[in-house]
């Protein structure tokens, strides 16, 4: 039997009193010591290229680093509990870039790109939101002033890293039952990643629970309530490989309950594949008003992914038909070129999540290759365009999870949305506008001494309240601080709303993983639909499909970027009563 430490003997309740209060002792003592020595850990680790030469605070790290392969967004995670900072960047002497002061043409640079066209009956009109990414923008100049943070050459490191493979955030979305998790699972086993006994054990726990045809979900829906519903709640995040990149897999839920928890996924990926279930009936209950597949197109599409592999699927519901693969195309590609996607970026794929046919090699089954030559899903996933990562721009951090872990300090997960970050660089968060040291670095379940743009990583903070801290908080270099606002303008296009938008509106804001209550404040002009121009000034309401610059208030502060500066942290939904009403891009940030 394995010989357990007094720590383990003390947490099973097996030590006498004055054991537990030695120990604890100790490990007050080791506590102070480590404290002690984290205020040299920078140097050290800046010679050391990152490597700690500490090995107690490196064991310690490695220990208490936990294992985070699910994000969750549930419960208070969803909000943000900040108390409004006292002194912002700007006062505190600190800004380095004054993204708000850019050239007062701006604005009419924006307007005039038409980023934000109107919406047909059902949806956006082509090149809405696209254009939304292509307007011509100068990001406002950044300074550079970490020493430490030079002496790494994160490129060559990432290329080392990633053993020539590309990274890509992908993220699963589509309609409730349209086989998404069971689509993914089975293409995690066909590819290795679920052992043999593993699957067996689904096989069988399934079948028990009355839900043989889950098994492949269960891959992937990890917790009980998901598995007793039958709804993926949750992202659930996973890795695996094709030939030339590595993928980290967002499993969004599809549940209209959860579109909150699948933006929060759909922020951080690069890319999409969307699921649609084949079947009869089922494709157009997807597609109808109330049913998710537009919206979770339309959301993707606004928080930024360009590139979509569509997956027909449960093909061998409907005989693997030609025909019918053909009309959901022709449907589905119409929807899909009007909500901004292009055309050569959106690729069908004819799949079956239960059999795994056409998922990670071509279809053999001469049903399907009679018709059909093209991709198989693996192969799409790897032929995705890599998306630039902005390693060169100031690091940005959106908290997706807070938790406590064992030992000192606490961890919060997220995206790295720019720059990189080190093992003992000394971080802020906005809000609530308060420095910690990054303790460790957790990517893909393992310890890393840093970590760059597009990686997800856990970060083990030591120096700051655990409390201060929660999910769409953002944490950047106490040099180059994002903003915190509660005051803001934007261009926005409104969506397919039946009540118009006044003064005062009550919306729900959701961007990277923020979902904060706010107020549309002011109506401030309508812009021409095409050439950007003010149509109207100060008009009473907005109705669908206009075009129009607001300016919005946060019941909190918000960490916000201007559109120009970060793509990222500048685009953003509004969501009311339970629909997604505009999308919008910072033009301004106010106070
Ligand atoms: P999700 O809600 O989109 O994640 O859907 P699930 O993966 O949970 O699947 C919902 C149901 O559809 C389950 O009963 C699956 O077994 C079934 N299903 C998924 N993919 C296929 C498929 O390709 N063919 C058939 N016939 N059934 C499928």
């Amino acid at each position: 039997m394995k010989k357990l430490s007094p720590w383990e003997r003390q947490q099973k309740g097996e030590l006498d009193p004055l054991r537990k209060k030695l120990l604890f002792i100790q490990r007050m003592m080791m506590w102070i010591y480590s404290s002690y020595q984290e205020r040299g850990h920078m140097t050290i680790v800046s010679r050391k290229r990152g490597k700690s030469v500490d090995p107690q605070s490196s064991r310690s790290e490695s220990e208490i680093v936990p294992k985070v392969t699910k994000m969750t967004v549930s419960g208070k995670k969803q909000t943000m509990g900040f108390e409004v900072p006292g002194v912002t960047a700007e006062e505190n002497g600190d800004s380095v870039h004054t993204p708000h002061k850019g050239p007062p043409s701006e604005d009419a640079n924006i307007a005039a790109s038409g980023i934000l066209e109107p919406v047909s009956k059902a949806a956006l009109l082509s090149h809405t939101i696209q254009a939304l990414e292509e307007q011509s923008t100068t990001p406002t100049p950044v300074k550079k002033t970490n020493k430490l943070k030079q002496q790494i050459d994160v490129k060559a490191e990432l290329e080392k890293r990633q053993g020539g493979k590309q990274l890509l955030n992908l993220v699963v979305i589509g309609h409730v039952d349209a086989g998404k998790s069971t689509l993914m699972g089975h293409l995690l086993y066909l590819l290795g990643n679920v052992n043999k006994r593993t699957m067996h054990k689904y096989e069988q726990e399934s079948k028990k629970a009355g839900k043989a045809s889950f098994a492949y979900a269960w891959v992937l829906d990890e917790t009980g309530e998901e598995r007793e519903r039958g709804v993926t709640m949750d992202v659930g995040m996973t890795k695996f490989e094709t030939k030339t990149k590595v993928i980290t897999l967002m499993d969004a839920p599809g549940h209209k309950d959860f579109i909150p928890n699948m933006i929060t996924g759909a922020a951080q990926a690069d890319v999409a594949v969307l699921v649609v279930d084949a079947s009869r009936g089922e494709f157009e209950a997807g597609f109808e008003t109330g049913g998710q597949t537009r919206e979770h197109g339309l959301l993707v599409r606004s928080l930024g992914v360009t590139q979509l592999a569509v997956a027909v699927n449960k093909m061998d519901q409907v005989n693997w038909q030609q025909e019918r693969f053909q009309e959901i195309v022709g449907k589905l590609g119409h929807f899909l070129k009007q909500a901004g996607f292009k055309e050569g970026d959106v690729a069908f794929i004819p799949t079956s999540g239960l059999s795994g046919e056409n998922l990670i090699t071509k279809s053999q089954s001469s049903e399907l290759t009679k018709w059909y030559q093209g991709k198989c899903l693996l192969e799409q996933i790897d032929s995705f365009k890599p998306p630039q990562r902005s390693i060169e721009k100031p690091f940005r951090l959106c908290v997706s999870d807070v938790f406590k872990d064992q030992g000192s300090g606490f961890c919060v997960t997220g995206k790295i949305e720019a720059g990189y970050i080190q093992t003992g660089d000394r971080l802020l968060a906005m809000p609530p506008n308060e420095t910690c040291t990054a303790k460790g670095i957790m990517l893909h379940d393992e310890p890393v001494d840093w970590a760059a743009a597009g990686d997800h990583v856990s970060l083990t903070l030591v120096g700051m309240d655990i409390i201060k801290i929660n999910v769409g908080c953002v944490f950047c270099g106490p040099k180059e601080p994002i903003k915190a606002c509660t005051r803001f303008r934007a261009r926005i296009l409104i969506f397919n709303i039946e009540i118009p938008v006044t003064k005062g509106f009550p919306v729900l804001l959701h961007y990277q993983t923020v979902s904060e209550p706010a107020t549309i404040r002011r109506l401030i002009s309508v812009l021409h639909k095409s050439t950007g121009e003010v149509t109207k000034k100060r008009p009473k309401l907005l109705t669908k499909g206009q075009n129009a610059l607001v300016e919005l208030q946060t019941q909190r502060p918000v960490a916000l970027e201007l559109y120009k500066d970060f793509k990222e942290l500048g685009r953003f939904m509004l969501r009311y009563g339970g629909s997604t009403i505009a999308a919008g891009v910072v033009t301004e940030i106010k106070e």
